[in-house]
């Protein structure tokens, strides 16, 4: 079979759903009624923002939330609100987004970047054991492709030597570990709501905590250093506008009522998926262990057979199913290296940088028959 690339017919010719989903209509009704509220902000007396947080809270099985203007700066109010100094360690997994560590940096911190074990490329706890210092102040575990890090190992380890957890939950809404959600775990857990993410207004983001002093502190770096229900002009501490608005709150209230439904969609497109790639040298990267809810934000799938990534990733784009590189790991990154990050060697990471693609969130909100196409064009390719 001539392969889409030089000219022979594309394994697929239809589109894939789009990202984000169209407007619904609770959506429109909502956005509307703050537009015309002219409460465009959080602090005008609007309920969005407010409820939104309650109820991601509440999803969260813990009682604070504090939303915000992105998921980078909620690491940062986090890392911030759980006392986390310039000059002090966070240990991470160096395959992650780079916010995560450039997050680590905005608070002065050193980010510590570990290696990734080698079955699902996440944090673990054996990992973070041979970083610590006596400078260690927190722990990032990151809910990678939406599976929840082993988090109880972790939560231990930090436990025993003193340190916070601040969870790296970006791409993880909804997922769960041994039954209770990711965000809850640990000290503080962020979400994002960037238009990648599977809730989003576009841009946005949610820390959320369990204990009422984290929360008094992570509102008070969010609202220039106000105290909750004090004055106005009143900052006792240094704090920064960090806020969501009323209207990207509009945007992400509905898409709780409808979360579940998604997530159910692209299990099923995995299950698929996981079915069809049976026989290909091609391994779906399975969630760490104690996951009981993969809210499957992306497939890792690391190729086993000796392929070049780009002609793949080009191939793959010209049948009609185009994947993503992924990360280069963290360590590899000069700016964050020049700027005090430390990086272990980090072989596992590395090899995922060539070895692994991802099946993006769009194609996973397909039906599930879209899953032989992933596969079919695989073989196609993986045959040339
Ligand atoms: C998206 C993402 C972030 C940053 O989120 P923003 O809302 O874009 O700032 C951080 N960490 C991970 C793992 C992410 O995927």
């Amino acid at each position: 079979m001539t392969l889409a690339l030089h000219g022979g017919t594309p394994v697929r010719d239809t589109p894939w759903p789009s990202w984000p989903p169209p407007l619904d209509p609770a959506q429109r009704r909502l956005v509307m009624e703050v537009l015309e509220s002219g409460q465009w902000g959080a602090t005008q007396g609007g309920a969005a923002v407010a409820d939104l947080t309650a109820a991601f809270a509440r999803a969260c099985s813990v009682p604070y939330g504090v939303a915000v203007g992105n998921a980078t700066l909620g690491l940062f109010a986090a890392l911030k609100g759980l006392g986390v100094a310039p000059g002090d360690e966070v240990v991470m997994p160096a395959y992650t987004f780079v916010a995560s560590a450039t997050a680590v940096l905005l608070a002065g911190a050193v980010p510590v970047i570990v290696d990734v074990d080698p079955a699902h490329l996440h944090l673990s706890a054996d990992a973070v054991r041979g970083a610590l210092t006596p400078r260690t102040a927190a722990v990032m575990p990151v809910h990678l492709a939406g599976s929840p890090a082993d988090m109880d190992p972790i939560i231990e380890l930090a436990a025993r030597h003193g340190l916070a957890v601040a969870e790296d939950a970006a791409q993880a809404h909804g997922a769960a570990y041994k039954d209770r959600p990711v965000g809850g775990l640990g000290d503080a857990g962020v979400f994002s709501f960037q238009s990648s993410k599977a809730m989003t207004a576009g841009e946005g983001g949610l820390v959320v905590c369990r204990d009422e002093s984290v929360h008094e502190r992570i509102w008070s770096v969010c609202n220039v250093g106000r105290r909750r229900g004090g004055q106005w002009y009143g900052h006792p501490s240094v704090g920064w506008n960090l806020r969501l608005t009323e209207i990207q709150a509009a945007l992400l209230l509905p898409w709780l009522d409808r979360l579940d439904d998604e997530l159910a969609r692209r299990a099923a497109f995995c299950a698929a998926l996981g079915r069809e790639l049976a026989g290909l040298p091609v391994t779906m990267l399975g969630p760490p262990p104690g996951t009981t809810r993969d809210s499957r934000h992306l497939v890792m799938l690391r190729i086993g057979a000796p392929v070049d990534r780009d002609f793949l990733l080009k191939a793959m784009a010209a049948e009609g199913v185009p994947l993503d590189a992924g990360y280069p790991p963290l360590g590899t990154m000069t700016a964050l290296t020049e700027a005090g990050a430390r990086a272990e060697p980090c072989p596992v990471a590395e090899e995922a940088a060539t070895s692994v693609v991802w099946v993006r969130q769009s194609m996973l909100m397909d039906d599930p028959a879209g899953a032989a196409d992933v596969a079919e064009a695989l073989a196609k390719v993986l045959a040339a």
